[in-house]
């Protein structure tokens, strides 16, 4: 029995009258690749908004390694090891790779983060270790190369990319990253598995929303399945990718 990292316990999240995300329970063992699946408007989104504090439940619990998340936000989160990135890409358009890095590094910083962009011999020592880290993660995500570029200056996966480094500058426990490989060619899917599996040895808890189901049944220790804000099915890929429920919810047309 593996350890749970996150709980989430009857989870509802509404917009108006309308749920997003109807009373949805899971228990996240620590590192695994946990897999969040769903047709569009399933709720995957809001369900990674809710587990990183981008949204507050209107019911349900948290709990994050034991510890109560009820009205921390993200930022606080980000503080206790939950990181994540988001299906629209936001990054520094105009500023460098290595800087967009740096600027994740902002919650263990000892100094404010902008001091960072500035010269100044205080603070070289401090912002030398950080760079030396920015490039170790950019090295991990294959774009080292390119560090003093402009982020806007990348192709689109690459951009992908370079989120998943800047949101693991902040040394997170658990990365939640909604469709990582949205918009990527198939040698950078492949690139994406490495890197996931890369970050599971390190001790990475993952959970991945993602719509290409050859990634997910490749790469993901358990599946949690949601249809119109429901809990649907959850278990390994092999059970996931038969289980009739699921089938149906896609038409079967992602498991033919
Ligand atoms: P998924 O990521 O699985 O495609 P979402 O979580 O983005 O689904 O959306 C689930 C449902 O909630 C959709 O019907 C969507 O229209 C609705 N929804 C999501 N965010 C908002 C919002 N900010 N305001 C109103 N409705 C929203
Ligand atoms: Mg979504």
């Amino acid at each position: 029995m593996s350890e749970l990292i996150l709980i989430a316990q009857g989870l509802h999240k509404r917009f108006g009258g309308v749920h997003a995300v109807a009373d949805i329970s899971l228990g996240i063992p620590r590192n695994v690749i946990y897999a969040v699946i769903g047709p569009n408007g399933a709720g995957k989104s809001t369900l990674l908004n809710l587990l990183s504090g981008v949204y507050q439940p209107n019911a349900g619990s948290l709990t994050f390694e034991g510890r109560d998340l009820a009205g921390l936000r993200s930022f606080d989160r980000v503080g206790l090891g939950i990181a994540r990135t988001f299906q629209k890409i936001r990054l520094f358009k105009n500023l460098s790779l290595v800087e967009n890095v740096l600027a994740g590094f902002h919650n263990h910083h000892r100094i404010p983060p902008w001091q960072y962009l500035i010269p100044g011999a205080a603070r070289r020592a401090d912002r030398d270790r950080c760079l030396g880290e920015a490039h170790e993660l950019l090295k991990l995500v294959g774009l080292d190369a390119r560090a003093d570029q402009r982020a806007g200056s990348l192709a689109y996966g690459q951009q992908r990319m370079l989120e998943i480094a800047r949101a693991l500058a902040t040394r997170p426990k658990l990365l939640m990253l909604d469709e990582p490989a949205a918009g990527l060619n198939a040698s950078e899917v492949e690139f994406l598995l490495g890197r996931l599996r890369e970050l599971k040895s390190r001790g990475v808890t993952l959970v991945v929303v993602e719509h290409n189901m050859d990634l997910v049944m490749r790469v993901s220790d358990h599946v949690f399945v949601m249809d119109h804000g429901e809990y649907l099915f959850d278990g390994l890929p092999a059970e996931v990718q038969k289980n009739p429920k699921v089938i149906g919810a896609y038409l079967g047309a992602e498991f033919a």
